[in-house]
């Protein structure tokens, strides 16, 4: 038996084949979720300008130090300032504004006095409690100041960062875009979901399961039919959309079986296939086609989502410039004795759940879903973790600890 790649090497052959992707300027509105490739320094000073942070009455604090509820002071309301008023008529001594949360403090007024405090008077107004001089005044700039950094490049463009580049009048971001990916599944047994089947013939399920895995880690899938095991039509699928792409992924065709379209379509091409020492997912293929990376996984439909996770969505995600490119890993305790090949890096179906009473807080516990065998996609579909089970180790008891790989973080 020929010497098997170890995971570690093939990962490394696939993250040098995913590239960069480029930057692109998007507007603001489209930008959820994109990795901001440059930082971001404000134009403008957040608050614009003074304003009142409650409803109220603007006055001069030295005007109502006097108040009480028993002897309120009384003042003249001479204005009625709502937000987004633009004309600023300024405060006289012994005076009061009406003015509401978030229109701007009229100059001359250096605090706002709650309608809770007073009659809500729109002529006259009484007021009854004295406040400090400031109170319930938002400054200028005293949230960001113009010039000041408030995103690094490499953040997250999250619903509160958009709304912080919001607020500053950014109307377009330079992010990085999602890669493009186009998602092949090969296979003359293959048919589209949605159709009726003949003896012998299968759903394509690892199209729409690939294509969501590689939506699900911000990249952009392109999903075609499905090419039959033949040479000629693998060729013709690909050929329209090798511009338009950044990734090629594909499906099935890469064993030791004949009619192994794929390893056949790319025997003349930068490809390499290789026996990977893993279980699922142990026939791998890497390399360019026409300029184009290209990954391809075995067809079995949990080795292709094993393979997925193990090779490519970490560096799709570090080429589309995330800084947390893999998935989180914990140790956890294992709920049943399980065995393992020797030699190879086993995957395995599992569920998370926390430790019971007693045990330390944060402390997991992980129980197998399904058989090691890689047909099982009930089991795929509840499982909410990977463990990773070195080559070496054959047999691991109920109790052990156990590297897992968090799959819904
Ligand atoms: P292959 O890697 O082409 O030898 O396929 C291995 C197994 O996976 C066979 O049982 C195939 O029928 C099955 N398979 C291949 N491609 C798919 C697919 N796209 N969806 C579901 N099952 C598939
Ligand atoms: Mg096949």
């Amino acid at each position: 038996m020929s010497v098997m790649r170890p995971v570690i090497e093939h990962q490394q052959v696939v993250a040098g084949l995913v590239r960069p992707v480029g930057v692109v300027s998007v507007a603001l509105s489209s930008a959820a979720g994109r990795v901001l490739a440059v930082e971001q320094v404000a134009r403008v000073d957040l608050p614009g300008f003074d304003n009142s942070a409650m409803d109220g009455y603007a006055v001069r604090a030295v005007d109502v130090v006097s108040a009480s509820a028993r002897r309120p002071v009384f003042l003249p309301v001479t204005e009625d300032i709502a937000a987004g008023r633009l004309d600023g008529p300024p405060l006289a001594a012994g005076t009061a504004h009406r003015i509401m949360t978030g229109a701007p403090m009229p100059l001359g007024a250096d605090t706002v006095i709650a309608v809770e405090l007073t009659d809500s008077g729109t002529d006259a107004v009484a007021i009854y409690e004295p406040r400090r001089p400031g109170t319930h005044v938002r400054l200028a700039g005293e949230d960001v100041r113009a010039g000041q950094q408030v995103l690094a490049a490499g953040c997250v463009l999250g619903p509160a960062q958009l709304g912080l580049l919001a607020a500053l009048g950014q109307a377009e971001l330079p992010v990085r875009p999602p890669a493009r990916v186009l998602v092949l599944s090969t296979g003359s047994e293959l048919v589209e979901p949605g159709n009726g089947l003949l003896h012998g013939q299968i759903y394509d399920s690892n199209g729409p399961m690939l294509a969501a895995a590689v939506e699900a880690c911000g990249a952009l899938a392109t999903r075609l039919r499905f090419v039959a095991d033949d040479v000629a039509q693998f060729h013709a699928a690909l050929a329209p959309h090798l511009d338009e792409v950044d990734l090629i992924v594909t499906t099935g065709g890469i064993s030791a079986g004949a009619y192994e379209v794929v390893k056949d379509a790319l025997a003349a091409e930068d490809v390499v296939f290789s026996k990977v020492a893993m279980q699922p997912g142990m026939p791998q293929g890497a390399g360019t086609y026409r300029g184009v990376p290209i990954i391809t996984f075995p067809g079995n439909p949990i080795s292709a989502l094993v393979s997925f996770e193990v090779f490519l969505r970490a560096p799709l995600r570090t080429a589309m410039g995330f800084a947390d490119a893999s998935r989180p890993t914990v140790r956890a305790t294992l709920a049943q004795a399980l065995n393992s090949p020797a030699g190879k890096r086993q995957f395995r179906r599992g569920m998370l759940s926390s430790a019971g009473d007693g045990e330390l807080p944060g402390s997991a516990v992980v129980s197998l879903v399904g058989l090691p065998a890689s047909h099982f996609l009930s089991s795929l579909a509840q499982a909410d973790c990977l463990l990773d089970i070195a080559e070496d180790v054959v047999r691991l008891d109920a109790g052990e600890q156990v590297t897992v790989w968090c799959l819904n973080q």
